[in-house]
């Protein structure tokens, strides 16, 4: 075992494929210190600029003096507590769905939906680009799972002729990697011809799109009751910590009984749901953080557009500047790095082959001289 792991080890550095870790001596924010130095971040998915927010803090601080660190057990054993109840509760009444429950992370919560609620007589149709942890839920069940070319209708169209019990259409509502929005108008066109329903992870989008915040449903004027299941991550503009999944009643009872990455795993901290309260309220009180962000967004493109950098067609706050190889994206990276400035590459295999890229992603706390600065030095380089 061991010579093969060495062997497999060898290959990905010889990819330029190695993956390490920055360690932090900062909280997350647009100013970081790692190893004694400090950069600009441009890596972060706190969209919003709540992941250090004082009214996070002291809701954490608070629900520790009552509840203490650790949650102690499951959801179903006796680890769910009033704030994590209340924090379901406003997530529901937020979205004007049924019901939200609360997972201990994104990716259990992906898991959790699909390797739990489907069988072998259905089907689940995924976007290409979807994120690994629907994919690999997809991969748990035994409905079959198809995949569709990135945001490409006709080729969705193809694999909903398939003629089962239950379609469920799988996307992203803003891909991780790309930044653009899955088009939900014309899925649904497709979806209420083939009798097909709907399944939107909204980690990117919740929180930052739609004037309230509600997400992509509202960035598209649609009712959230379109999106049959709805689930979203605590973790990015939220700026706390887990995920939930939010809908009919039924749904989320289903999920309670049945998805093992629900019942067999401990509640996330009673602390980390009153911090994902405060940021919840934050984002209802505070539209001006998505004004921000927006403003942001349209000044880097602005300012990328003028030196000519080869962005993706996106218009969210996940901007790729694509590179191609990984020695470059790399090389880039390490550059900006230099320059005080953090970007992260991404390379295969969380992006295809050839399609490296640097990953910037805007908040709604960088100031102009911030994203003046990442413009110019990539430009330069
Ligand atoms: C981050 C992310 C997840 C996973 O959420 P975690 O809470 O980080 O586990 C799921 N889907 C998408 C699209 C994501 O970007």
């Amino acid at each position: 075992m061991w010579s093969k792991l060495e062997t497999r080890l060898k290959q990905r550095r010889a990819q330029d494929m190695m993956r390490h870790r920055l360690t932090l001596e900062s909280g997350q924010d647009t100013e970081i210190s790692i190893a004694g130095e400090h950069f600009i971040n441009f890596s972060s998915n706190d969209y919003l600029g709540l992941a250090s927010h004082p009214k996070l803090s002291e809701a954490t601080q608070k629900a520790v003096q009552r509840y203490g660190s650790g949650s102690g057990a499951s959801h179903l054993v006796v680890g769910h507590s009033e704030e994590h109840h209340r924090l379901e509760e406003e997530l529901a009444e937020f979205l004007g769905v049924e019901r939200a429950l609360l997972f201990s992370s994104g990716f259990m919560a992906n898991y959790g939906v699909l390797s739990s609620l489907f069988d072998r007589k259905d089907l689940l149709v995924q976007d290409k680009l979807n994120h690994a942890s629907l994919i690999d839920g997809g991969r748990a069940c035994e409905a079959k799972m198809l995949r569709y070319a990135h945001n490409d209708m006709d080729s969705l169209e193809r694999q909903l002729k398939h003629k089962v019990e239950t379609k469920m259409i799988v996307t992203d509502g803003v891909f991780s990697m790309d930044g653009d929005v899955a088009p939900i108008p014309e899925i649904l066109a497709l979806s209420s011809t083939y009798k097909a329903q709907l399944m939107v992870d909204d980690a990117h989008g919740f929180g930052v799109l739609g004037a309230s915040g509600k997400g992509t449903l509202e960035h598209f004027g649609l009712e959230q009751k379109h999106a049959d299941i709805y689930m979203a991550t605590l973790g990015k503009s939220v700026g706390g910590y887990g995920a939930f999944v939010a809908g009919k009643a039924v749904l989320i009872e289903s999920l309670v009984q049945f998805a093992r990455s629900y019942i067999y795993t401990t509640a996330i901290p009673p602390a980390v749901a009153a911090a994902n309260r405060a940021g919840l309220a934050l984002i209802q009180s505070e539209p001006e953080r998505r004004q921000q962000l927006k403003d942001n967004i349209a000044y880097f493109k602005q300012l990328a557009d003028e030196k000519g950098l080869p962005l993706l067609p996106s218009d969210t706050a996940i901007q790729p500047v694509l590179l191609g190889t990984n020695e470059r994206a790399v090389a880039v990276s390490n550059s900006l790095r230099e320059k005080g400035l953090l970007v992260v590459a991404i390379r295969p295999p969380t992006v295809p082959e050839n399609s490296a890229r640097l990953r910037i992603t805007l908040t709604s706390n960088h100031r102009k001289t911030h994203i003046e600065q990442l413009v110019e030095a990539i430009s330069t380089i």
